[in-house]
């Protein structure tokens, strides 16, 4: 058996990630029961929810304990089996097997990854997997944007929140993202969003006063404190909230509310949280719409591959500096 490096949460952050909060150690990979199949990881998904994960706080799912694995999803390839259902050489989404080089997983726990021509496996860490669903069921399950309406996302141009802006637009809504930086701005407006705030360069409520002179029918909140507060203020009678992340609050670990409370009550706003494992069993309703889009070229998407298991724990600050340009991932091994 192989040895297995792991990467072990062995204290929790106080703010940012920081050098020792994880470590990177060896450890055997145990014998395979009867209907488990053991897989060789070939990409690990980096989230802002692992940051959540390595906090204590009462979350969707349970803290990670100090001294175990840290959690994360990943695509692998099976090297050996003890189910009929996987043979060696499938492509299997493990599920949260992990950030490390091997895993363990039921047989009811994996599920093949198709292999399609011209689509990369990236693409099922991305606008194929949770990606995807996360801006399409937060998209049409609750922002429902109306052909005419005005849509605003922030972190508009990351994973999620570039696939929720591009959703919005094929549904025939006017769509203005928020980003930070010319680089991600231009990029937004290149793939057909109407208009880009650089939330770093200019006064955002100022930017939304030009860019949404009816108010905004739908906010795609991705990032919480004075954004979601700017946007809040603009936001029409009967609007929605599709509220899918908080980012900026993450490394503090206390989320504000709105600044504005009164206004959520007084325009009969509709906020809602939701996260995406709820929406799993639906998930053939997303991807019905998405493969297609992605098929065609219609809806674009961008993988930042980062090499190498041993740089998973500096390469997740990148979520919170936006120092990545896409989904982020790390390539732990090469595909077959
Ligand atoms: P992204 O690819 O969007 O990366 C995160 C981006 O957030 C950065 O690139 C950066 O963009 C922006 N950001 C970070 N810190 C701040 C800040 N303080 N102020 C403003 N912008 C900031 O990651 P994901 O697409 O994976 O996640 C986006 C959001 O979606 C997160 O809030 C995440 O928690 C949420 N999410 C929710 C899910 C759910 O089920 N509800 C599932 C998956 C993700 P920039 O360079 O533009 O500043």
């Amino acid at each position: 058996m192989p040895t297995n490096r792991q990467w072990i949460l062995k204290r929790r952050p106080q703010g940012e990630i920081a050098p020792g909060d994880l470590e990177l150690r060896d450890s055997a990979v145990r014998d395979l029961a009867e209907g488990e199949v053991l897989v060789r990881n070939l990409y690990l998904s980096l989230d802002p929810t692992n940051r959540i994960w390595m906090s204590d706080q009462d979350g969707y799912l349970p803290p990670v304990g100090v001294g175990e694995v840290m959690r994360g999803g990943t695509v692998g390839v099976v090297e050996a089996s003890r189910s009929d259902r996987f043979r060696p050489g499938d492509i299997v989404n493990a599920g949260l097997s992990g950030w490390q080089d091997y895993s363990i997983s039921h047989e009811e726990m994996a599920r093949p990854v198709p292999r399609i021509p011209g689509v990369p496996l990236t693409a099922f860490m991305s606008v194929l997997g949770g990606t995807g669903l996360t801006a399409w069921f937060g998209m049409m399950d609750i922002g429902r944007p109306q052909p005419g309406e005005t849509v605003v996302v922030s972190a508009a141009a990351g994973a999620v929140g570039s696939i929720a802006g591009q959703i919005a637009k094929l549904k025939g809504a006017r769509v203005i993202g928020i980003a930070g930086g010319p680089k991600k701005c231009a990029w937004l407006r290149e793939i057909g969003f109407d208009g880009a705030i650089d939330y770093r360069n200019e006064d955002v409520g100022a930017a939304l006063d030009r860019l949404c002179p009816d108010g905004v029918d739908v906010n795609f909140e991705n990032v919480g404190g004075d954004i979601m507060n700017a946007v809040i203020a603009r936001m029409n009678t009967f609007s929605r909230m599709p509220l899918c992340g908080l980012i900026s609050t993450y490394n503090a670990e206390v989320a504000a509310g709105p600044a504005d409370f009164g206004r959520v009550l007084m325009k009969r706003i509709l906020i809602r949280g939701f996260i995406v494992i709820d929406y799993l069993p639906r998930a053939g309703e997303a991807f019905a719409e998405l493969a297609p889009w992605v098929a065609s070229g219609q809806l674009k998407w961008k993988a930042h591959v980062v090499e190498g298991l041993e740089n998973a724990a500096e390469a997740v600050n990148r979520l919170f500096t936006g120092d990545h340009d896409g989904k982020l991932l790390v390539q732990i091994s090469p595909e077959p």
